[in-house]
């Protein structure tokens, strides 16, 4: 089947574009009833310290099993829980939830550490959310400096002095504010100076570079600079191996994050044998 695309330019409809296309309608549908049916659940990634290889951290992500396609990746609902609006709420769940949890670890006798989630741009539009930041650390009663709230790179660049704003009060308020996927977007350097930012968050990309491209290897050294320079901690996500680890540690990078150490882990996972994991 053909169709015209307005452009002069036909456009051929698939069998596999009618049926992706039938498959994003239905997960479409599917994610507006993921919260009510249990469906969603959050892994936690450790993050260890460079140095002395301590959990210094987690991250929480977000993880969604559908009841008859299984388990869809954050990469391919995300998006539609942001056109759809459907995040905010999602996003408030993993707020609580994670900080529940995080909470809940203490009680349990974890050494206390921080708990960083995921916000989207859309959080920053269409809701108070200082105000639901502050609500979830009331309910579950976690500290303040015990939550890390991680923005992408291409939000702290928005030219908004709302979203600047809010990121103000949210460290007022005593929670932490870190950069994800540092250096995958132009980065205003004046703009990185006025946000109130406490860490970054070297991306994944840059540290497959390692022991392969040299040019990769010198924007981490000008990250990691340029961190220690403004007084922000610096982490690197997505450390497979012993080498990129090796020259991550040869570079003065605090915090790492990834398979080498970690894979995202279930609750249960982090629990078992009264967290022996760690030990
Ligand atoms: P991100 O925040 O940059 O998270 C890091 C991603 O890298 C995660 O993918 C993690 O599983 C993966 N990763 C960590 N270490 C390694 C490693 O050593 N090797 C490789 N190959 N991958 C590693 P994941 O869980 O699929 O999440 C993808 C993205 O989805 C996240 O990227 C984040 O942007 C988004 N996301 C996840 N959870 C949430 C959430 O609760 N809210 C929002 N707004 N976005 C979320
Ligand atoms: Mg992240
Ligand atoms: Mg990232
Ligand atoms: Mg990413």
């Amino acid at each position: 089947e053909a169709k015209n695309n307005g452009k002069g330019q036909l456009v051929f409809c698939s069998e596999e574009m009618k049926q992706s296309l039938v498959e994003k309608m239905y997960m479409t549908n599917s994610l507006y009833r993921a919260l009510e049916k249990n469906e969603l659940f959050l892994h936690y990634q450790p993050q260890v310290s460079a140095n002395s290889q301590e959990i210094v951290g987690f991250e929480a992500l977000l993880r969604w099993n559908h009841q008859k396609l299984g388990t869809i990746a954050p990469s391919e609902f995300i998006p539609i829980a942001e056109k759809t609006g459907l995040i905010n709420s999602i996003g408030e769940w993993v707020l609580m939830t994670a900080c529940a949890q995080n909470k809940a670890w203490q009680d349990a006798g974890l050494e206390p550490v921080q708990m960083a989630v995921n916000l989207s741009v859309e959080q920053f539009r269409s809701d108070d959310l200082e105000a639901i930041v502050r609500n979830c650390l009331a309910e579950t009663g976690l500290e303040p400096r015990y939550l890390e709230l991680e923005i992408t790179e291409s939000i702290a660049m928005k030219e908004s002095g709302d979203i600047a704003n809010c990121l103000h009060k949210l460290k007022d308020m005593g929670v932490s504010i870190s950069i994800d996927d540092f250096g995958t977007e132009f980065s205003s350097l004046s703009r990185l100076k006025d946000l109130p930012v406490d860490r970054i968050k070297i991306d994944m990309q840059f540290i497959q570079g390692i022991a392969v491209n040299p040019k990769d290897e010198s924007i981490i050294e000008v990250m990691i600079h340029l961190a220690k320079k403004l007084g922000l901690k610096v982490i690197a996500e997505g450390v497979e191996t012993e080498i990129q680890l090796g020259f991550l540690q040869d570079e003065d990078c605090d915090e790492i994050q990834g398979y080498y150490y970690y894979k995202p882990l279930s609750k249960d996972e982090i629990e078992k044998n009264g967290f022996a994991l760690f030990k």
